[in-house]
Formats: C-alpha cells, structure tokens, sequence
C-alpha cells in the first residue's frame, strides 16, 4: 500500500484508543473536566458497567454556546495557549483531546449553560459527527452523556471485563477523585442505585471516612510535612503500622491533586513503615503532594496517570520523611528500640511461655519484622517445661492507654494488645464451636430491619451460607433491607444491627485475602472482641491472659497481627547501659 495520511475519522478512532481504554477512562476525563471547571458537585451515573450508559453532570461554568462544537474537535482546549503554560500545568486536563476522542466512539450528548446566562445549549455527537445542536433548558453546569460505548468499534468492546469488574473500577476512581477533592461532593449512581456519595464538606477524614470506611478511616494518622528547601509539602493519611492490607492497591497518591501510579511514591512509603510491618503487608495511604508546577512533567502518558518529576530523590526523601515522623509520634512501642536494634515481636517469644503452642507447628514465626530474639538463637530453645501447665507465666503489672496490658515474666516485659488477644480467644472458641457443629445462635426478641448498601448486600449474598453458620439469621425483605432474627451468641448484648454491618464490611475487606469460612469467623470474632479505650480490671487481664494463653496461636490475631510486642530483659538492660 501507498503511504497515505489517514482519513481524519480513522485517525480519531486510533487516537481514541490511546485516551479512552475503558469506561473508567472516560469516567476520569469527563470528572477531571469538571473539576477544571470548578465544580462543588459532581455526579456519575453509570449503566451495565458504564458501556450503556456513562452521565457526568457538575455544576461548574459551563461552556459559551459557540465554543460547544469547537471543544469536540481534536487538541482544542480552554486550558493552555503557550509553550510557558505547558510546563506548568494547573489544570487536571490540557491536551485538548478527551472530548473528540470520547465522542468518537460512542454516542454523545453535551448540555451545558454557563450559570448567568439566561438558557443552556446542547449538541448531539454520532460516532464523532454533530448531529444536532440547539438552545436548551437545563441548570447552569455541564452534563455530558456517552451512550453505547465502543458501539462502533465491536473489537474492542470484547476486550472489556465483565460489568462488575468495569464498575468496580469505575467506584474505585471515583472515590480517589472524592479523596483528592473534599471539598468537592461526589455521587456514584450505578444502575439506578447510589452506590457512593462523599459529604463535600472540605473536611479531609470525612472523604476518608467515606471512602475507607469507619474502621480504617480512624486507623488513620494525619501527614504533614514539608521539605524546607524545595518548599515541597506532602498532606493526607497513613495507616497505622497496625492496619495493613495484602497488597499495595490501598496506597494512593495525587500529585497537585493529580491521581498518579508511581511505584517510586509507593517505595518512599514502604520505606517509611521499614521494620513496623509484617513481611508481605501493606500500608494504606493517601498522600497529595504539593510542589511547583514545573517540577513535574503531567505530559508523560496520554492518560497521564503516570509523571515525571525533575527532582525524583527529593520527592521520595520528603514522602518518606514525612511518612516516618508521624508513625514515630503515633506508634511509641517499635520505637522503645533504637533505630537498628531488634524488638522482639511475640513470635520470637520462646513457646514454653505458652505451652500449648509448642504442640503441632503453630505459626511461631508469624511473618514478624526484625531478627529472632539473640537470647534464643534460632527460635524457641526446647524447654521441658512445655509440658506441664503451672501458673500463668506472664503477671499483669498495669493497663497502659486503656490499649495494651502491661505484662513481665523473667524474660522480660510484654505489652499485649487487649483488642487483638481477644479476637484470638474468641476466634478459637468460634472455630471450635464450629467444628463441633455447635455455633450458637441468640434469638433477637424481635427482628431488626437492617438497611444494607450495595456493596454491603452483595457481601451478604456471597457469604450468607456461613454467616448463616455462625449464628446469623436473616430474611430479605424488600429493596436492600433484611430482617435479622438471631445473631451469634458470642455478640451478647450490643445492638445486633450494628453487628450484622461491622462484620459484613469486615468481610469485605478481609475477604480479599482469606479463605472464606475464616472469614466470616475472623470478622465475628473482631465486632465481639473487647475494644481498645475500654478499662479493665487487674482479674479480667489476669483471665485474658489465661485465656490467650490457651490458644493453639496466641502470637498473632486472626488477621495475622501480633497480639503481642516482647521487650527482653536483655534488650532493657542494654538500653539502659546496664550492660
Ligand atoms: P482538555 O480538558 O484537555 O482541555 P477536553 O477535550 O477534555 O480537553 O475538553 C475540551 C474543552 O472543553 C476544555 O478545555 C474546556 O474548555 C471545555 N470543557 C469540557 N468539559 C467541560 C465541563 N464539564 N465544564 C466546562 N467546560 C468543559
Ligand atoms: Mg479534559
């Protein structure tokens, strides 16, 4: 074939390809264009994974009836005019191409009215080409609706996941966006149904609470800092060292407000939780940083997810740093230690203080940072004391911040996580319950209604076979609601409604990473466990302790976190120059 310029429709359809991947793709376009506009409402409403139908509608400044035609064509923008302005871009979108190459690839509709004028205007795009334009009625901000995406272009639409996964997607970049931009309120309607909605309010943690929900958002430590030099500022949260995830999907970074994936911005934060974390868990962040315009290049991908920054070293030591400081004030107990000393964790706890544990492997090692304790090279030493059960070994000397329970033995000091040795009993008296057939069911004198979200419903019906098991029983009833008769025995008296929802979004987000019966067990255990805040009487850590000790795993919680932190009499003695 001859070389030939291609004709101009191809070449938007090429172009396209580069831009709008999949529905979220046009979902980031379409709310980075009313970000730039200035909105403080945003709405998204998706159908059938966002292939029907994707609507945006904001409240921003509109566009001037002439210009609506114009933003559809290729590399037209309001944004950027010069060479100066391209290195140093304020705004989410500049390259002029989102519209064009959305439109050509779908059916497209456009209504926007600037908010003092009098009356909006719309245009109708097919495939790319206007269609039909006209003054018309409609509330000052834009509304931009993309109908059977990729219609024309069968290929691609094949390569597109099913529609659950497309809309998950979609959920997930709406609520980085609702992150990124507290001030500005965010609604998710997928198929006819709110699925999310952030307050709006400019109030960071109550984004944060909307999009992690209330058990991670309050696990969260503010970050500040800043680097006095380059004057670059790092804002957000971080996850205490005790909250983690199995992958490295819950950190997420904005840029100038910008949502970027950065495997170097992920390694700063990694680096910042260096020995506070088990092997192979993650923090959870969402970190923006500030810093000139011109320092980062946003022109280095067509869907600029990715950027480049002029001085990456001190972009990474300012995250890290910033990271570090707030884990340093917030998590005293790792820091007993200095920098390059071990802690001793409870996995490097010799198994004769537990006797049972030293039957059948149980998970001595636990994944716990830092060497094995010097005093015990090589893990537990055998010990004949193993065998026979006396006194408790550990003596309870105090509770510390309502939270841990001081506890000493011969080898030294133990801090116990009240909340976490709970689980662990409870965890185990489930499980046993379970295996004997005998989960214990608690009548409710009468049934609750509980309202459930989507996403809390759809956790319900993949689980509810076992939570079935454990003592929940439930009846649908109408529209997202159940009714709930009984819950497990365990939960005694606390308001059962609450139970139900706490353990379905501990499920959910636990569910990612365990096996299914675990699970549900792992999440009814946590809602019952006794909470840190609460104050305890010297007989009820006594009994704690006794119980924990029982256990087949009393080093870890369920979710594999350390009940407890040990600091050796050796380690004390050489801190304080004793040795
Ligand atoms: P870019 O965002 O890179 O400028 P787009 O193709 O996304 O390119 O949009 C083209 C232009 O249309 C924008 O520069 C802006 O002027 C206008 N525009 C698009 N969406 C909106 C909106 N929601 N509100 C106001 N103006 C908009
Ligand atoms: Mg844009």
């Amino acid at each position: 074939m001859p070389i030939r310029v291609l004709a101009p429709d191809l070449a938007a359809k090429i172009a396209a390809g580069e831009v709008v991947e999949r529905p979220a793709s046009v979902v980031k376009e379409l709310v980075e264009n009313s970000i730039d506009a200035g909105a403080s409402h945003i709405t998204v409403e998706i159908k059938a994974g966002g292939v029907e139908q994707i609507k945006v509608i904001d409240d921003g400044h509109g566009i001037p009836p002439q210009e609506v035609a114009i933003a559809f064509q290729r590399h037209a923008t309001s944004k950027i005019a010069s060479q100066e302005q391209l290195d140093a871009i304020a705004t989410m979108g500049f390259r002029g191409e989102a519209l064009p190459s959305i439109a050509a690839v779908s059916r497209t509709a456009i209504t926007t009215r600037q908010p003092l004028e009098p009356g909006g205007f719309r245009l109708e795009l097919l495939w790319g080409e206007p269609q039909s334009s006209g003054a018309h009625g409609c509330p000052p901000g834009t509304a931009v609706e993309v109908l059977d995406l990729f219609g024309n272009l069968p290929a691609r639409r094949k390569f597109l996941r099913s529609s659950s996964a497309e809309t998950s997607r979609i959920q997930e970049l709406v609520s980085r966006y609702a992150l990124a931009f507290p001030a500005v309120r965010f609604q998710l309607i997928v198929d006819g149904k709110t699925s999310f909605t952030s307050p709006g309010n400019g109030v960071p943690r109550e984004a944060l609470l909307a999009v992690y929900g209330p058990q991670a958002a309050t696990g969260m430590l503010e970050v500040h800092g800043e680097d006095p030099d380059s004057g670059y500022q790092v804002d957000g949260f971080a996850g205490a060292p005790s909250l983690t995830r199995a992958n490295r999907s819950y950190m997420t970074f904005f840029v100038n407000r910008r949502w970027v994936q950065s495997r170097m911005l992920s390694y700063a934060v990694e680096e910042a939780y260096m020995g506070l974390l088990q092997v192979k868990r993650y923090p959870l962040s969402a970190l923006n940083i500030s810093m000139p315009y011109e320092e980062v290049d946003v022109n280095a991908h067509p869907s600029k997810k990715e950027v480049r920054f002029r001085e990456e070293n001190r972009v990474f030591s300012t995250v890290q740093r910033a990271v570090r400081a707030v884990l340093v004030a917030d998590s005293p107990v790792p820091f007993l230690a200095s920098p390059n000393s071990e802690i001793e964790y409870a996995s490097a706890i010799p198994s004769s203080f537990f006797p049972r544990s030293a039957f059948g492997g149980t998970r001595n090692s636990g994944g716990a940072p830092g060497p094995a304790s010097p005093e015990y090279p090589g893990g537990a030493p055998p010990d004949a004391a193993a065998t026979q059960r006396s006194a408790p070994p550990l003596k309870v000397v105090g509770q510390l911040k309502l939270t841990y329970i001081v506890a000493e033995s011969p080898e030294g000091m133990f801090l116990v996580d009240q909340h976490a040795a709970h689980e662990r009993v409870l965890f185990d008296r489930i499980s046993q319950k379970m295996s004997e057939q005998a989960a214990q069911s608690q009548p409710l004198l009468a049934p609750v209604p509980v309202e459930l979200s989507p996403a809390q419903g759809e956790t319900l019906r993949s689980n509810r076979e076992s939570l079935e098991s454990y003592g929940f029983q439930l009846e649908p009833f109408g529209d997202g609601s159940y009714l709930l008769r009984a819950v497990p025995a365990i939960f005694g008296e606390g308001d059962p409604a609450k139970a139900l929802l706490d353990v379905l979004d501990m499920t959910a987000f636990e569910g990612l990473v365990r096996q299914k019966e675990d699970v549900t067990a792992a999440s009814i255990a946590c809602h019952g466990a006794i909470r840190a805040g609460k104050s305890l009487t010297e007989q009820e850590m006594t009994a704690l302790l006794e119980q924990l000790e029982a256990t087949p795993n009393p080093h870890t919680c369920p979710h594999g976190r350390p009940t407890m932190v040990h600091f050796s009499s050796l380690h004390m003695e050489r801190e304080f120059g004793r040795r």
